[in-house]
């Protein structure tokens, strides 16, 4: 069964091999006779499940050592405020505002410490990202938050910000759920990342959350404990019931990347090739259009989710009808900024962004 090319921002599209293998196991996990959503997250079906996911995890982001893997739940959003309760001390945080996210992320803050704007892009509609030398940054911030892809904007740090070099101690905190595991991290500039599954590496109802392990145990008193990072850690990430089914669909999205290869390389850095050649394909095909427009200065457009516009917003139902007619779904942009987006992460195949591509040809055409 051919399926139709799925470009939704989250949830988003699952590998078809996935899939398949989740349904064939429905029923029966390895001959355990129950399914993995029947099983205790305790007994050693489920243990081997988890294990083998974390270790895969570790090895396709790199994770050095002394960072510690938590599977949460409550999504990006809920992460908003758990980050501050774990690490905000109650004190000054520092936000880098570069989209919707970011932007949310500064808001929720302000419940329970004391959020800083280093620097914002909301001026110029989030299409670029203000360079360093135009951050603020706080003397004495217990952390600085930024948001590497803005999944609404479109909009991608390239390269991760060295605080050291800008003057400050304080760890960068990361929101990396819309293009995690498309690209390298650089951990030596990393105290923690998260993000929810959902964009890039399975079901929702997962949340990652990669910690240093000098940042744990710093929680204010009144820091839920299933939202303690440092009792999450120390129990494994079991101090309450995880998602278990949701890790156990991540887990087999990390056996598919890790089987993924690209002119000798695998992984991580297998997709990392695919995001370039795709996403260039696409905004190459954008910037040469009379009908079409992306708006995102390109020294940060995002290789995972790409916003654009027709000029004649009137044409836009007929776009949208005449592309689910092709196969080509859920290319409507986010309702807060209108127009078109694809989101073309891990699971997008290159002739699936071909396919996109023939269409929005074809579609100008006709229309000419
Ligand atoms: C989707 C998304 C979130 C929110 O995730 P939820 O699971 O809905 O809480 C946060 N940050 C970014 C960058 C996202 O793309």
């Amino acid at each position: 069964m051919t399926r139709p090319y799925n470009f939704s921002a989250g949830p988003a599209a699952i590998p078809d091999a996935v899939l398949i293998q989740a349904a064939s196991e429905m029923l029966d996990w390895q001959g355990s006779g129950m399914g993995v959503m029947e099983m205790s997250h305790r007994g050693k079906e489920f243990m081997s499940i988890y294990e083998e996911a974390e270790a895969d995890l570790r090895e396709l982001l790199a994770v050095p050592v002394n960072f510690k893997i938590l599977f949460m739940q409550g999504g990006g959003i809920a992460e908003n405020a758990i980050v501050p309760l774990n690490l905000s001390q109650e004190g000054t945080v520092d936000f880098v505002v570069t989209g919707n996210w970011s932007q949310k992320s500064f808001k929720e803050a302000a419940q329970f410490c004391s959020p800083h704007l280093v620097a914002s892009a909301q001026n110029s509609k989030f299409t670029r990202i203000p360079p360093a030398a135009e951050w603020h940054l706080s003397d004495n911030a217990s952390y600085v938050h930024v948001c590497t892809n803005e999944t609404i904007d479109g909009v991608e740090y390239h390269t991760l910000p060295d605080l050291k070099a800008l003057g400050s101690n304080a760890p960068l905190v990361i929101d990396f759920s819309s293009h995690v595991a498309s690209r390298s991290i650089d951990w030596s500039k990393v105290g923690l990342a998260f993000g929810g599954a959902q964009k890039n590496l399975g079901p929702a109802g997962l949340t990652l959350v990669v910690i240093r392990e000098e940042l744990l145990g710093k929680a204010m008193k009144h820091c839920p404990s299933a939202f303690n990072y440092k009792l999450v850690a120390d129990n494994g990430s079991m101090y309450n019931t995880p998602p278990t089914y949701s890790i156990y669909v991540a887990g087999l999205v990390f056996k598919w990347l890790k089987a993924q290869t690209e002119n000798g390389v695998s992984g991580v850095a297998a997709m990392s090739q695919r995001s370039i050649a795709k996403s260039n394909l696409l905004y190459d095909y954008l910037d040469q259009s009379q009908l079409y427009e992306n708006r995102v200065e390109k020294s940060c457009r995002s290789r995972m989710n790409i916003p654009f516009y027709l000029r004649d917003e009137s044409r836009n139902d007929a776009f949208l009808a005449g592309a689910k007619a092709r196969g080509l779904l859920q290319l409507k942009g986010h309702k807060s900024v209108g127009g078109m987006r694809a989101s073309i992460y891990n699971a997008m195949p290159l002739e699936g962004v071909q396919a996109l591509v023939a269409y929005l040809k074809d579609f100008e055409t006709t229309q000419a």
